[in-house]
This record gives structure tokens, C-alpha cells and sequence, in this order.
């Protein structure tokens, strides 16, 4: 389908953290991940049963994929210390007898979640704590999963829990399916998430004129946060058609048609596909897209014809003002 648009807002999500072998127990039979838990709790109506046993020893894993010491992911998730608080509290009113462990490295329901976090500790359930650099060990023990801290809430002590199910609370990364960003020409972060062009300052907005990014594709949020870059960049977007008229760069790259002979460098060094080639007076030439060039000039020195300059740097202008300088 063709469609011609004024603005692009880009809201492509994100991808759960898929856990390696062995990390945290990752493979063990007992062993889920919190949108797999979502899911059990969603189809099991009076009791929660997992592979034909009943469950009752419930530990959480927190961080798994976020914070990460060793690992890429060094951001935190923002929602999943929320979402485990929100599904145990489901599990308690939802199933009878139901003990919750959570294995945590500080417990992070920030804001207006916090109450959350209040209402899981007066339903009983049990905050263990521990440092980046020495994490819970998983490991199996008969029909239960065993889980081992050094809890420093207690001052170090060594502690486990025998459970019935381990639930790896799995953090955010960036979609693995990247298509529209690359179509889009959408740049990332060292986190490799899209990119705002300022994250306080103009937070939905890109280098691309026309795109805007939303939600969970930008970095880790939760659901508060998606809804409130979504309603801006809508807004966003929706200015950029209202005003329907396009404001461009006012340095950009210009070509010279009488010496450009169209040997293609200046595409490959353009980041922002603003240049193609076409066709005049039979000759191959380069052409700038004016409304996506950013005059950002790595055209320039690889043009071996000398044919591309920026409007209002021209070689001669630069050697001029030069000249300027020198006889002050
Ligand atoms: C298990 C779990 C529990 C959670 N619980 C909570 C909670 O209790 N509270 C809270 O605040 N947050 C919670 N969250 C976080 C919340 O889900 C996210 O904040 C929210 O989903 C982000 O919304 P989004 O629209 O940016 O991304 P997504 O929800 O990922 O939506 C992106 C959409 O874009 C579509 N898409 C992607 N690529 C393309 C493409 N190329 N073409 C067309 N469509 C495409 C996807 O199919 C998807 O529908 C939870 C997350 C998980 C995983």
C-alpha cells in the first residue's frame, strides 16, 4: 500500500528479555518468565497448577535482562518491579495459601506505585535482597526449585526458599524486528533503543523531520509513561500536518550539475537518504532531497568532483572569509 503522509509516529514496542541457558535456572521445568506467569495466572480459574502440580511457593527473580553487571542491558526496566508486585497481589486475591518470595536488588515502584509495593508486604509476602555482584542462585532440588540469597537485609545471612515456581521477572530490549526504524532511518542509542532528539527537552521528537517515536520504543516504560510520550507525539505529529508546510535547514548541500559526474559516494556517506540520483539533459547526476538534508556536510569531502557544497559555505565563501581573517 502507497500512502502519502505528512508525519510518522513510529510506536513499534519492545521485546521481553529472553533469558540465556542456565541464567537463574533458565531451563529448569519450574522455571517461567513473568509474561509466561501472566499467562498461567490468566487460564488457571480456582487453583494455580503448573504442569499438573499445585503451586503454592512462589519465588520472584528480579532484574533478569535489566541492571544486567556483566551483560549489554545496563538500564533498568521501570515496570517490572510493579508488574511482579501487581501479579502477586492477583495471586493472593485470586488462590488461597499462596507464599511469595521476592528476590530483589531494591525494589523500585516509584511514584504513585509505591502503594503497591505496601499492599504485597501487608498480604505477607517476603522482600530478600542482594548485591549486583553476588545474585540468587537457582538450582534444582527434587519436584521444587531451590533458591539461594545472601540477603543483606539481614546483614548477609544465607538464606533460601524451596519453591514451586520460579518466576524470572525479564526486563525490556529493544525490538529485535528493527524494519521501520531502518526504513525510517530512526538512530539509536547506546542502549539500542530509538533515539530522541533530546530526551527532557524534545522527548518524541527525531533528527528526521516528520518522525516521531512513542512508548516503549524509545527505552524502557510502563504503561503511565507510553501513554503520555504517545499523547505528545500524537500531538506532535499532528502539529507538524496542521501547519502543512515543511521547515527546512537553511544550510543544506547543494550540487553542481555542470561538474557532478554521479559516482555515488556522496549517497553512501549520507546517513539521512537525502540524496539519489537523476537523470538531465542525459547526464547522471546527484540530486539533494532539500526536505530531508540536515546539513550535516559528510558529503562534502568524499565528492571527488568537488561538486557538492553547503549554501552559504561554498569553497570560495570559507577561502574568503579566510582572507578576512588573515589581513585583521
Ligand atoms: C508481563 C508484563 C507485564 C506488564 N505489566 C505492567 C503493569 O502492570 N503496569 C505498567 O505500567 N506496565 C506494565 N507493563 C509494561 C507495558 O506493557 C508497556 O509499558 C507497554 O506495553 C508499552 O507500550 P508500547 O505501545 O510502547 O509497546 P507494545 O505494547 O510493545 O506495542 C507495540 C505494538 O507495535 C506493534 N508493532 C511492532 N513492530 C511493528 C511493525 N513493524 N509494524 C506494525 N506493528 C508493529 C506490535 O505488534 C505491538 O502491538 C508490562 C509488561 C509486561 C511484558
Amino acid at each position: 500500500m502507497d500512502l502519502t503522509v505528512g508525519s510518522i509516529l513510529a510506536a513499534t514496542g519492545f521485546d521481553p528479555y529472553e533469558p540465556k541457558e542456565n541464567e537463574f535456572g533458565w531451563g529448569i521445568s519450574n522455571v517461567v518468565t513473568l509474561p509466561q506467569f501472566r499467562r498461567i495466572v490468566n487460564m488457571c480459574d480456582d487453583e494455580l497448577v503448573y504442569k499438573g502440580k499445585k503451586i503454592k511457593d512462589i519465588a520472584y527473580i528480579y532484574c533478569v535482562g535489566s541492571r544486567q553487571v556483566d551483560g549489554d542491558n545496563k538500564y533498568c526496566s521501570r515496570y517490572c518491579c510493579t508488574a511482579t508486585l501487581y501479579t502477586s497481589i492477583l495471586t493472593h486475591k485470586k488462590y488461597k495459601g499462596i507464599n511469595s518470595y521476592h528476590f530483589n536488588r531494591g525494589i523500585r515502584t516509584y511514584g504513585k506505585q509505591e502503594v503497591i509495593y505496601d499492599e504485597a508486604s501487608q498480604l505477607g509476602d517476603i522482600f530478600l535482597q542482594s548485591y549486583e555482584y553476588d545474585p540468587p542462585a537457582v538450582e534444582a532440588a527434587n519436584d521444587k526449585t531451590k533458591v539461594k540469597i545472601k540477603d543483606i537485609l539481614t546483614n548477609g545471612t544465607e538464606l533460601e526458599v524451596d519453591a514451586d515456581l520460579v518466576v524470572l521477572v525479564t526486563g525490556m530490549e529493544p525490538r529485535n524486528d528493527c524494519s521501520i526504524g531502518d526504513v525510517l532511518k530512526i538512530p539509536k542509542g547506546r542502549d539500542r533503543f530509538y533515539n530522541e532528539i533530546h530526551m527532557k527537552l524534545r522527548p518524541v521528537e527525531t533528527v528526521i523531520d516528520g518522525v516521531t517515536i512513542a512508548g516503549a520504543c524509545q527505552g524502557p516504560k510502563n504503561i503511565l509513561e507510553t501513554m503520555n510520550s504517545a499523547l505528545s507525539a500524537a500531538a506532535k505529529s499532528y502539529s507538524i500536518v496542521n501547519k502543512g508546510e515543511l521547515e527546512l535547514e537553511p544550510i543544506i548541500a547543494k550540487v553542481d550539475k555542470e561538474t557532478c559526474v554521479w559516482c555515488g559516494k556522496c549517497a553512501e556517506a549520507c546517513s539521512y537518504d537525502a540524496i539519489s540520483s537523476v537523470k538531465e539533459n542525459g547526464k547522471e547526476i546527484a540530486e539533494i532531497n532539500e526536505s530531508v538534508c540536515k546539513g550535516c556536510g559528510m558529503c562534502l569531502p568524499v565528492c571527488e568532483s568537488d561538486s557538492i557544497d553547503m549554501d552559504g559555505f561554498t569553497n570560495d565563501e570559507i577561502e574568503s572569509m579566510i582572507n578576512v581573517l588573515a589581513m585583521a
